[in-house]
């Protein structure tokens, strides 16, 4: 069926574009680079919210909100900070406007300039750190485990839906410890936490890793990552957890008395996962028919198609139905009967099937005597006809079961996308046939890491944590190195 999507395999960018638009993710604004997130779209997005937010509350965060305006002096004390950041931010000059004096409209009032600009938050350490400053005087004020759910800007060149946009909606978290080895310890468990999510709920493999010193967070000592890989072979940065040493204690003069009196500056470290994940959620799963979700971020999970020819039927069926529909519901799982007139049954099975909906079931008057239903599910497409006795069990296993084989897919897609090089050769070769992850030696020096994404658009993706010591030789300088690296064209 495939409403018109045009196929993955012959244009990738084009069916992520339509099949967002189609089926009513997001759309573009009249700003550039911006996005509205439509209703459905924006019930996928709650549910991420919500598993993460009860991770961050079960590791100890509170949520909390900061201003969405930065004084320009903040932003510039952190010198890595401003300088990563200044590129790309949005600055409120003036705060009123006037009518033009020749009627053409409406003007900036000259002299409504703002004493000191603000920069519109492209994210939030700044002021937080200020703000900390205040909050944090003795030891026993840490840890500060502090988490808000905000929008940022960021100005974006080349923009696309939900991957990158110019004003995005995430979550960042702040915390402020009084040992280095607790903020370490903290910046780990914030990206295990990351890579649970996305392999758990999101059903998305992730690599967890470093980031090299070039692809760090402006102000960060470490950058690490959760990296997965979409169905075109390019891979994707999901999520950043950041070690902040004591940067931003520096700058912002933050210290606390430990438990002899002695002051020492407190260490720091931020997270961040932003509306890139509903991007990732789309291109590691769906198909050319459109979304394939996971059952744990479907805002529905299974939608029953009655086939009716008229007003008696439709009754007989629905009280069939509703029983079914309240099993299901007391069983906290989420399930729309769709009785509308309006629309054939195939029509339905379409729309539902390009929204990802995880099961369908339909059920008509030859069902109603055999006493059966029809069970379909999207992401393998095999249909069942089942008695209605047992379809509640049923749909429960099946959840489980999708939820499962989407993640296995993916995990083989992964594997067969994985390539371990030793020669520059190879790894030219691999990227330009197949992409996905390459594994290879790399010498440690930013040099060669500008030359080969120079010459080939490939990056390194991350150090992954834990990658086993393995002496080789650097593919593109023969120089000597410890273990490979995972390198990639990414988005
Ligand atoms: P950062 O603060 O740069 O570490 O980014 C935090 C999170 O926001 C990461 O998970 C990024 O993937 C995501 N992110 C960064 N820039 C954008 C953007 N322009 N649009 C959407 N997500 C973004």
């Amino acid at each position: 069926m495939g409403k018109g999507l045009p196929k993955r395999s012959e244009d990738y960018s084009q069916w992520y574009n339509e099949l967002v638009k189609k089926a009513d993710l997001a759309e573009h604004s009249a700003v550039r680079g911006c996005m509205v997130i439509k209703p459905y779209g924006f019930s996928i997005w709650e549910k991420m919210q919500a598993a993460l937010d009860k991770m961050f509350k079960d590791t100890g965060h509170t949520n909390a909100y900061f201003p969405l305006f930065v004084p320009k002096s903040y932003l510039s004390k952190e010198a890595d900070h401003v300088e990563g950041f200044a590129k790309e931010c949005a600055v409120v000059t003036h705060y009123r406007l006037k009518n033009a004096e020749d009627g053409s409209g409406v003007v900036v009032d000259p002299e409504a300039k703002l004493e000191e600009e603000l920069i519109v938050r492209p994210t939030s350490e700044t002021v937080i750190w200020n703000t900390y400053k205040n909050w944090i005087q003795s030891y026993r004020d840490l840890p500060l485990l502090i988490n808000q759910w905000a929008n940022v800007v960021r100005w974006e060149m080349r923009t696309r839906l939900f991957l990158r946009t110019a004003e995005f909606l995430w979550q960042e978290g702040h915390t402020a410890h009084a040992t280095k080895q607790e903020a370490i310890d903290e910046t780990l468990q914030m990206l295990n936490v990351y890579a649970e999510f996305a392999e758990k709920h999101m059903a998305m493999p992730v690599h967890k890793g470093v980031k090299t010193e070039s692809e760090r967070f402006p102000g960060a000592l470490d950058t690490y990552c959760i990296e997965a890989l979409m169905q075109d072979g390019k891979a994707l940065q999901a999520g950043t957890s950041h070690f902040l040493g004591q940067n931003f204690a520096k700058a912002f003069d933050v210290k606390f008395a430990d438990k002899e009196g002695k002051l020492d500056l407190v260490w720091g470290t931020s997270w961040g996962v932003s509306t890139r994940l509903m991007g990732a959620l789309i291109m590691a799963h769906s198909d050319d028919d459109g979304l394939v979700l996971p059952p744990k971020l479907a805002p529905i999970q299974v939608v029953i198609v009655p086939i009716f020819r008229n007003e008696e039927q439709l009754k007989a069926i629905s009280e069939v139905v509703d029983r079914i529909q309240d099993e299901l519901k007391a069983l906290d799982i989420s399930v729309k009967f769709d009785t509308r007139d309006t629309n054939s049954p195939g029509w339905k099975f379409a729309e539902y099937e390009l929204k990802g909906v995880p099961i369908r079931m339909a059920i008509g008057p030859r069902d109603l005597e055999k006493g059966t239903i029809e069970v379909a599910r999207r992401d393998t497409k095999e249909k069942e006809v089942v008695a209605v006795d047992g379809v509640v069990k049923k749909v429960q296993d099946l959840l489980e079961d999708i939820q499962k084989n989407i993640y296995n897919k993916a995990m083989i897609f992964r594997e067969n996308n994985t390539t371990s090089v030793d020669t520059y050769e190879e790894f030219k070769s691999v990227l330009d046939s197949k992409g996905g992850f390459i594994l290879a030696h790399w010498d440690g020096t930013p040099e060669t890491e500008e030359k080969i994404k120079e010459e080939t658009k490939a990056t390194i993706r991350c150090i992954p944590v834990g990658a086993v010591e393995e002496s080789g030789k650097c593919i593109y300088s023969g120089k000597p190195s410890e273990r490979r690296v995972l390198f990639a064209r990414a988005y």
